[in-house]
């Protein structure tokens, strides 16, 4: 093999690239199609890459290297797959990924992509990272997102999509006819990616209670309980279909309701963290978060129980708690500095199931990481001390495994 010099990524987004086509990696159903919606508000033209399939696995095994985790493989499939089928103009594309940073490999997510797109023949792509926060290490002169314009629309894309995926969830378990719920759920996605796009988001609560009427109409089975199963772990895994090697979806044919916690707090965890980090002296809150943190929490909690309120009047309703109780439930069994990965969430899920008579939770991790292993698998003789009647099945998944294996091992949980 003959040396090379890295001469690193060139391709920069710059304000002449500001009206470029972005292409941004699928996530999950009941989030991602809401996100070229928010994108346009914020003055971007984001299009997603089509859902995650075998095709972005070997795309991302290809072009990248098997060291990285698996959610990574496959974000950077998705892109290269979709740019290959050839439907955009190079010199008008870029693409984008979240940066959730962390103590983990997720700061490699960003150079990894760039790699693969250089391996792809795609160096002259340029590649942003969006966050909330600072950006790091990454130019991109051309892409600010104006937060406070969108702040709300993202709030309630979040709220409404968790919202809608705890009721399909119940709903789709239990339906008469195959394809009804699905039916109803690509509706209701549909009607509010274009309330956000026109910056109506006052209307999703409307459009939620909409929703649950329509739930409430379809013909499902009578007389049969369905048991519930949890379903937790890393983030992207658990929420993205083919990542979770549909696994939610078998668990559904075999007579269960999977459900999983609301995404959004992934997220607000952050207001428990920060205060911690700030107690245990790892970071410090200047005079400014002090004031903002407890203000975006307010908006947040009065949001979220207008959204409760209405899943409230479902028959298909979990009710699903507030990041502090799930905090208070962690708390017992994990210290709250435990935050790579999922972090104590993981542990504040579990013992929420548990609470709410959910005892089979099976957890999805991408295989080699650590981050998760250390919180999920790392609890596990202490959630039995708590939680005597908990069985849990962790699982880990990459691009070799096999769904009929991790089936296999499934059937130990619900038999
Ligand atoms: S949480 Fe796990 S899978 Fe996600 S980036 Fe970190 S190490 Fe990789």
């Amino acid at each position: 093999m003959t040396k090379q010099q890295y001469d690193g990524y060139k391709a920069v987004f710059t304000k002449k690239d500001k009206n470029k086509t972005i292409l941004i990696p699928w996530f999950t159903d009941f989030l991602s199609p809401l996100i070229p919606a928010v994108a346009k508000v914020a003055g971007y033209n984001f299009v997603n890459c089509p859902k995650t399939s075998k095709q972005s696995a070997e795309m991302g095994l290809k072009y990248g290297h098997n060291e990285v985790c698996y959610p990574a493989t496959l974000v950077l499939g998705d892109l290269i797959a979709e740019i290959k089928r050839g439907h955009y103009n190079i010199e008008d594309l870029a693409v984008a990924i979240t940066q959730t940073g962390g103590q983990c490999r997720a700061t490699n997510y960003l150079s990894f992509i760039k790699t693969g797109l250089k391996n792809a023949g795609y160096g002259q792509i340029p590649v942003i990272s969006v966050a909330i926060g600072g950006i790091h290490q990454n130019e991109q002169p051309g892409f600010k997102l104006p937060i406070f314009r969108i702040l709300h629309l993202v709030i309630n894309a979040f709220l409404f999509g968790d919202s809608l995926n705890q009721i399909f969830a119940a709903a789709v378990a239990r339906q008469r006819n195959k394809g009804q719920a699905e039916l109803i759920f690509d509706k209701y996605m549909q009607q509010a990616s274009e309330l956000i796009e026109k910056r109506e988001h006052k209307k999703l609560l409307t459009l939620l209670a909409d929703a649950v009427d329509d739930f409430e109409r379809i013909d499902i089975v009578e007389g049969k309980h369905f048991e519930k199963i949890g379903l937790i772990g890393e983030i992207f895994v658990k929420y993205n279909n083919y990542g979770q090697a549909n696994i939610t979806r078998w668990l559904r044919e075999q007579g269960y309701e999977v459900v999983v916690p609301p995404m959004i707090h992934f997220f607000t965890q952050s207001f428990i963290n920060s205060k911690v980090n700030a107690k245990n002296g790892l970071n410090r809150m200047n005079r400014i978060q002090k004031v903002l943190l407890p203000f975006f929490q307010r908006i947040f909690d009065k949001k979220m129980a207008k959204y409760q309120a209405i899943l409230e009047k479902s028959k298909f309703h979990t009710p699903h708690k507030s990041v502090f109780e799930i905090a208070e439930y962690a708390k017992e069994i994990i210290d709250l500095s435990n935050q790579f990965g999922e972090g104590w969430l993981i542990a504040g899920d579990i013992a929420n199931f548990s609470r709410e008579g959910i005892n089979r939770v099976v957890c999805v991790q991408p295989f080699g990481c650590i981050a998760n292993h250390i919180v999920a698998k790392g609890i596990e003789r202490r959630i039995k001390e708590f939680y005597p009647d908990m069985n849990l099945l962790f699982l880990d998944i990459d691009g070799g495994m096999a769904e009929v294996n991790l089936q296999n091992r499934l059937k130990f949980l619900i038999n």
